[in-house]
């Protein structure tokens, strides 16, 4: 019997294969009904687009680089051939509106989880956390505590429980231990490790054989934001610094090409944040305003977290509030909707925003940034650039503006993964997508989403209701059948009444 299966397994079923089974031509009844069930065994499987034992070379592939600070248009600055071959080949993103507060760390977490900072809780580069009574600076270790990262599931974290491999290069946050998670491979942050280093491991990652490769990974360079802070983006000696990462993007895609993987991966390239031109005439001094004693400062220039003593936020906010017109002073539950930056205990209770160009300090001993980020993340000098191309992208395809909190489900999409709940859309950028499917996400592009409710919610139902009438049909028949070979007395006349039904099941 199992035999038997199996063989049938092999090979198309037919109404006719099936009707060479029915009783009256010698098969066995359970075997019959186990062919009109077949059907709907595959229909319901759980994993039809993702396994883990699904091959190697059928599975997705993605690899998304952030060159911190990359303004979006930076591209058009110098020749960027690099750039300009993915944009031709792929996709190009004109306006990206990021996350504010426009910085490194919250951005390059709201791109790998889909979610605004005031929800994915790391609301800035510099923090405190009144419920833990615990700082967080990039500078030092304390990022390393899984606390502050918790508050959201990033994408790598979901791919692994799904049964999937992820790598990470460097990436912010990749290097913590997230709901009990480290990427399966990942580099420890190492800023002397070259560019080329972690690309070389990122196409290793992607090159091991069946059942090692990764799925996604995430690469990251510190480039040209360091430049950029230094410099100011309008020094005539950032178009080396420009080409010197388009140089680098050659080098990305090159390795690819050598790996076998460029036809293969889909590549995102991208970045958290732009960068405005600061002058030393444009400072803010709160030590004109306010009594330093009165208050903590939180996070860094241009959006400054306040933290008043106990009693003080009243007295502090009156003296900031109308201090300085290149300012704005907001308590935090006005900061404007829009910004979508309220709802967390570690935004501090007054956040105080500057104007472009403008630096917000206690005095003038503080120091000084040529060019600088964190700024309202509709100023266009804060978004970032956006290319992509591959398998899953259409070609040559310009698109005026997206949010990059709808990256995520784009991505989850791509990977066939099961987004969490997110801020972002698919329906938005749904159009940066190839007409023609992934191999291995076989649902059209506008039910990324849908898919996992219409997948596995309406098909089910269906495929039960269409199983039920078979399988009812055949009970029939065999019945039928049965009935004539125990009622010898009423052959003729039960062949009569049996003849038609046979032929209208051969034209099922
Ligand atoms: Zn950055």
């Amino acid at each position: 019997m199992l035999g038997l299966c199996l063989c049938l397994a092999g090979r198309v079923v037919t109404p006719h294969t099936m009707l060479g089974y029915l009783p009256h031509r010698g098969g066995s009844p359970l075997l019959c009904l186990w062919v009109l069930l077949l059907p709907l065994v595959s229909l319901q499987s759980p994993n039809r687009h993702r396994s883990p034992d699904q091959g190697v070379e059928d599975r997705p592939k993605l690899l998304l680089v952030s060159f911190d600070g990359f303004r979006w248009d930076y591209i058009y600055r110098v020749p960027t051939p690099n750039f300009r071959s993915i944009m031709e080949e792929g996709v190009k993103v004109e306006y990206v509106e990021n996350a504010y507060i426009t910085k490194t760390f919250p951005n390059h977490y709201s791109l790998v989880t889909g979610l605004f900072a005031e929800s994915h809780g790391i609301v800035a580069n510099e923090m405190y956390d009144p419920a833990l009574n615990l700082s967080f600076s990039m500078e030092t270790d304390s990022i390393y505590d899984s606390r502050w990262w918790d508050e959201a599931v990033p994408l790598w974290v979901s791919i692994q429980k799904a049964g999937g491999r992820s790598g990470a290069a460097m990436w912010p946050g990749s290097d913590v231990e997230i709901h009990g998670m480290f990427p399966t491979q990942y580099l420890q942050y190492n800023a002397s490790v070259s560019f080329e280093a972690r690309v070389r491991k990122v196409v290793e990652w992607f090159s091991a054989p069946e059942g090692e490769a990764v799925d996604f990974a995430v690469l990251y360079w510190e480039e040209p934001d360091e430049s950029g802070h230094r410099l100011g983006p309008q020094s005539p000696l950032m178009d080396e610094v420009i080409a010197g990462i388009d140089e680098k993007l050659g080098f990305l895609l090159n390795e690819l090409k050598k790996a076998g993987l460029y036809e293969k991966v889909n590549l995102i390239v991208t970045s958290d944040h732009g960068m405005a031109q600061l002058s030393p005439e444009k400072i803010i001094e709160l030590d004109e305003y306010v009594d330093r004693d009165l208050y903590t400062w939180v996070d860094k220039s241009p959006v400054v977290g306040i933290l008043p003593k106990e009693g003080k936020l009243d007295e502090v906010y009156g003296s900031l509030v109308d201090a300085n017109p290149n300012m704005a002073a907001y308590k935090r539950e006005n900061i404007p909707e829009h910004f979508h930056y309220r709802h967390n205990i570690r935004i501090m209770p007054i956040l105080l925003e500057a104007k472009e160009g403008w630096t917000i300090m206690q005095n003038r001993t503080g120091h000084f940034m040529l060019g600088n980020h964190g700024y309202d993340n509709t100023i266009r000098n804060m978004q970032p650039v956006f290319v992509a191309r591959g398998p899953a992208f259409r070609q040559n395809y310009l698109k005026t503006s997206m949010r990059s909190v709808d990256l995520y489900p784009l991505m989850c999409h791509i990977l066939s993964i099961h987004p969490l709940p997110n801020n972002g859309s698919l329906q938005f950028i749904q159009d940066l997508l190839s007409s023609e499917p992934t191999p291995s996400t076989a649902t059209p592009p506008h039910q990324t989403i849908a898919p996992k409710v219409s997948g596995y919610s309406y098909a089910p139902v269906i495929g039960s209701f269409i199983g039920v009438v078979m399988v009812l049909g055949f009970l029939v028949v065999y019945i039928v059948l049965v009935t004539v070979k125990q009622r010898p007395v009423l052959k003729h006349r039960s062949w009569e009444m049996s003849q038609p039904l046979l032929q209208e099941d051969l034209h099922l």
